[in-house]
């Protein structure tokens, strides 16, 4: 069976950046499983999948274009502190979720500067090669259950309680 459109895939991988520092791995946890041509994982991720097989092992890198986005200066944007009301003292590092034009967007402070705070919705690998490693472990093809959800069901994907 090769990888296509509606087969349940499992991998085994490993995220880097250009540095070489490791982003994300399923090392040492379950595979990830995902339904292919759902839009489940990175465009990039899916096009060097499609047509593979079962042990197959595969070195992709993935433009941001189809991994997370080019980074968007236009994201970046100074806020009052006092948009800020009932956080507290607000940090370089915090998290939130911001209404926008567009819906609910996460951000990150990037910077405080007396009243100003500096937020970036930009997603925090928008701007960068995605280098993985990956191992197809199986494939399957999809119950329908799972292709009304859109989501593998059980070991590797998602566990309804
Ligand atoms: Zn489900």
């Amino acid at each position: 069976m090769q990888v296509a459109t509606d087969k349940v895939v499992v991998i085994h991988y490993t995220l880097k950046n250009d540095a070489g520092e490791v982003l994300d791995s399923s090392d040492g946890s379950e595979p990830l499983a995902y339904i292919h041509g759902n839009g489940n994982i990175i465009p990039g991720l899916e096009e060097a999948l499609e047509g593979k097989a079962a042990g197959d092992k595969l070195q992709v890198k993935i433009e941001p274009a189809k991994a997370y986005g080019e980074h968007n200066p236009e994201l970046i944007q100074n806020v009052p502190k006092r948009a800020f009301q009932g956080v507290g003292n607000v940090q370089a590092g915090m998290r939130f979720t911001a209404q926008t034009e567009h819906g609910p967007r996460q951000v990150v402070v990037t910077r405080v500067v007396g009243d100003m705070v500096t937020v970036d919705g930009n997603h925090p690998l928008a701007g960068q090669h995605l280098n993985f490693d990956v191992e197809i472990t199986e494939i399957r093809d999809a119950s329908r259950e799972e292709l009304e959800h859109g989501h593998v069901h059980g070991p590797g994907g998602h566990h309804h309680g």
